[in-house]
């Protein structure tokens, strides 16, 4: 292409501060003397944006001269965060923007709070996503997100007398800085209608899907800079627009409401992210989301390849596809269709491309989290891919029988459809057979993978299933969430690590320094300060920053037992009050977490949480010695604020539960210590880490598998524990709830009568010790700091560039 590209803008603080007071102007259109310190950031946010243009246009156009192949990130879920700060720091205009800012007057920090966060993401798998793009645009690599724009996102939690309330967010009320609308960029989804057979001209059997309904997926535009500003990728959310013949249909009946209606009905399609993480319901809406952004991404991506190949089997040698769990994973039967139905190619030549395109990467073991769909709702709204899947699973199945003769049982654990009652087409199969590469998460989880749920997959096709381990990315989670500890780092060891994360062991031997000790001890306390500052603004209650900050920060779910957390803080209450004068070791239990709002347990163990804390933190005793906090509306941005601050990171799941985990990452890089279970990647940051630098207890997976083989007689080990059974009986009988005496029973009881499945009675007693020895260490604030010191160093395997670089190189195959 010979066309000129955009002016490049300056990058010099006098030309930001113009830039700002034209933008306040011409693009937010205020007058100076009337603006707000939200028009400012909106300003700012141009202003920035501006900045980035020329970079992702520049970065587009190299990718197409050079017919690069591009990795294609397919995910229900983007966790971004806010992005106005990340931006700055990524194109190295953080310190000329701040002056900008302040020399107009305005506070920096002030104007950035007014960035509404896109929560278009539930927990982990969400982030997991906007860490591997930021990470595949600071590699260079040609790497694409595709998703949905929800126009409501995660919901807001407020905490009303202990309970959770969910609200609607609204984070596009003001409007989006950071999108392109692309009307132009507009694809037809179709749902319902029938499958015709008919002969072609050369008497082949073809099929076409026809009478099916219309929504149109509208593309909206969000860069994504890498560090360093050279390459800026782009992610693509899709909006659900009513067709035009759709409403033609009512208009001309002369019924112009109902045309109108139906045009929100179709635009409900994006209206609203699914708020539950870790649990697969069976909604028609999501079933439509999914096959929605699926089916636009996929056209995207073949428009864009047709530019300049004609030929699809070539379509592997430019295009990776890599499915984030198994929402995209009808992306293996769209792609089929396409090649069939549209561009005729045979099915073995179709299936061959389909699967070296393709990838998928599991995130849960967890059987309420496996995604099926009922066959009749692929009846009524994807009856032509119904038809290819049955033949995908027909031509697998016999190639299974053809290897192992007559072992029924295999035949109907293996196939893409579940018959046991109403029948279901099972998503992981369908993504296992029709991808070229399956990873876990974490090594513990990749081995579980294939000892358990593809045991049967993992024998017929060995080496399919591999390892990437999860990352994060250092600028977000270090360098800009904790800019005092990435000062001090930078200071001592050059600023290398933020794009080659191991340099950090270069402080390995900092740890004997004390005035480094010191020095690193201090960015702590400054972190503490702020997180405590802020609670207190919130919250109202004070907090002493002496005190060790214990932090549980992840989504609520019984699998990562936040109610073992619970039973940790009465414990500990009840031994400050059994011994007043006894000398305690000071805490603060900060927790945060949202649950799903159909989650009745999670929602009560919330509650629990803070009607604890109300006792607690009001009891004369113990109030000095023990307090404790919820942090409402667990996100990205509340968690760069807390993750800084923490002095132990909590990571308690059952072992075998949690696949990989990523808060665990966050937090030991800033300088936590982390008590956890041998599960997901704890396991791979003990190794790392060195055991001796962290608090790791309680049953591995191999024993709770074991246990829950030969049945775990909960009562028994309550009864055998005096201490946890006066916890229990504390909280089953109402010491936390006089006005409600009877409303953490179902707690109680899930653990006594209910068979404690995620096997709390089992590992208190190892927890409650184990946080004996953490509160022993804190005691040695030396002996703590240099442990959290060598935290720090050693945790460079998990940055995201790690990730990424693995999948590029073993699954993508692209390098940088
Ligand atoms: C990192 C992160 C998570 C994932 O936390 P885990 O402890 O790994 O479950 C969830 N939500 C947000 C906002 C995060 O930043």
């Amino acid at each position: 292409m010979d066309s000129p590209l955009p002016a490049e803008a300056a990058f010099d603080v006098a030309a930001i501060k113009q830039s700002l007071t034209d933008h306040l102007l011409y693009s937010v259109g205020k007058d100076p003397l009337f603006a707000t310190s939200r028009d400012w950031y909106l300003a700012a946010a141009f202003s920035l944006r501006d900045r980035l243009i020329s970079a992702w246009v520049r970065t587009m156009r190299s990718y197409y001269d050079n017919d690069v192949k591009r990795v294609y990130y397919l995910s229900m879920e983007f966790l971004v965060g806010r992005a106005l700060t990340n931006s700055m720091i990524n194109l190295g205009l953080y310190d000329a923007f701040r002056e900008a800012t302040e020399s107009l007057g305005y506070d920096f920090d002030e104007l950035q709070s007014w960035e509404v966060e896109p929560a278009l993401g539930n927990g982990g798998l969400g982030r997991l996503a906007a860490c591997l793009i930021d990470s595949m645009a600071t590699l260079g690599l040609p790497g694409f997100g595709y998703g949905i724009r929800y126009e409501f996102g995660m919901f807001t939690q407020h905490v009303e007398r202990g309970w959770q309330v969910e609200s609607p967010e609204n984070w596009l009320r003001y409007g989006n800085p950071w999108e392109f609308q692309r009307p132009g960029v507009i694809y037809p989804v179709r749902f319902g209608g029938r499958v015709v057979r008919y002969r072609d001209g050369e008497g082949r059997w073809n099929s076409q899907w026809v009478d099916s309904e219309e929504v149109m997926a509208m593309a909206y535009d969000v860069p994504v800079p890498g560090f360093g500003g050279k390459t800026v990728n782009n992610l693509r959310l899709w909006a659900a627009k009513s067709t035009r013949e759709f409403n033609l249909k009512y208009f001309n009946q002369g019924n112009y409401i109902e045309s109108v209606r139906d045009k929100n009905e179709s635009e409900n399609l994006s209206k609203v992210l699914y708020p539950s993480d870790s649990t697969a319901r069976g909604k028609e809406l999501r079933f439509r989301q999914e096959y929605f952004f699926v089916c636009a991404s996929l056209q995207d991506i073949i428009a864009r390849f047709r530019k300049t190949h004609s030929n699809f089997d070539l379509l592997p040698d430019h295009v990776a596809i890599q499915m984030n769990d198994t929402h995209p994973a009808m992306a293996v039967a769209e792609l089929m269709r396409v090649l069939l139905d549209d561009h005729h190619y045979d099915w073995e030549r179709a299936w061959t491309i389909t699967v070296k395109t393709c990838g998928y990467t599991n995130h849960t073991l967890l059987p309420e989290a496996l995604e099926t769909w009922p066959v009749d709702l692929f009846e009524r709204l994807l009856p032509r891919h119904l038809d290819i899947i049955y033949e995908i699973n027909q031509r697998f199945l016999n190639d299974v029988r053809h290897r192992w003769p007559g072992e029924m049982d295999l035949l109907r654990r293996m196939s893409l459809v579940d018959e046991d009652g109403t029948r279901r087409i099972r998503m992981a199969h369908l993504a296992v057979v029709g991808s070229h590469s399956v990873n876990g998460v974490a090594e513990i989880h990749t081995d579980l993978m294939k000892s358990t749920i593809f045991a049967d997959f993992d024998r017929f096709q060995p080496g399919k299933i591999s390892c990437k381990t999860n990352g994060i990315t250092p600028r977000r989670w270090l360098l800009s969430a904790n800019r005092p500890l990435a000062a001090l780092i930078t200071e001592e060891i050059g600023d290398g690590w933020v794009t080659r994360l191991e340099e950090l062991q270069a402080l390995a031997p900092l740890a004997e320094d004390a005035e480094f000790r010191e020095r690193f001890a201090q960015a702590k306390r400054t972190n503490k300060q702020r997180l405590a500052q802020v609670i207190e603004q919130r919250l109202g209650v004070p907090v002493d920053t002496d005190s060790l900050f214990d932090v549980m920060v992840k989504r609520m779910h019984e699998y990562k037992r936040q109610l073992l957390n619970v039973l940790h803080v009465v414990t500990r209450y009840n031994r400050i009050r059994a011994n007043p004068t006894a000398f305690a070791v000071p805490r603060t239990v900060i927790v945060g977490g949202k649950a799903a709002p159909g989650y009745f347990m999670a929602k009560l163990i919330l509650k629990l949480i803070n009607d604890v804390a109300d006792v607690v933190n009001n009891d004369p005793l113990t109030s000095s010695r023990l307090k404790v906090v919820f942090v409402p509306n667990y996100n990205v941005s509340t968690a760069e604020l807390i993750i800084p601050g923490a002095n132990l990171s909590q990571q308690i799941s059952t072992a075998g539960t949690e696949a990989s985990g990523t808060g665990n990452m966050k937090l030991a890089l800033n300088g936590a210590l982390t008590i956890g279970t041998w599960d997901g990647a704890n396991v791979e940051i003990c190794e790392e880490v060195g055991e001796e630098n962290m608090f790791l207890f309680g049953l591995t997976a191999q024993e709770v598998a074991r246990v829950h083989r030969d049945g775990w007689d909960s009562a028994a080990a309550i009864a055998a524990n005096p201490e946890l059974a006066q916890v229990l009986d504390m909280i089953g009988s109402g010491y936390f709830s006089p006005d409600q005496p009877d409303r953490f029973r179902p707690i109680v009881d899930s653990l006594t009568l209910g068979g404690d499945h995620y096997l709390l009675s089992a590992d208190y007693p190892a927890y409650i010790a184990t946080q004996e020895r953490v509160d022993q260490l804190y005691v040695d604030a030396d002996a703590w700091t240099r442990k959290a010191i060598l935290n720090v160093a050693r945790m460079g395997k998990f940055s995201s560039d790690r990730t990424v670089a693995e999948y590029g190189e073993e699954i993508w195959n692209v390098g940088s």
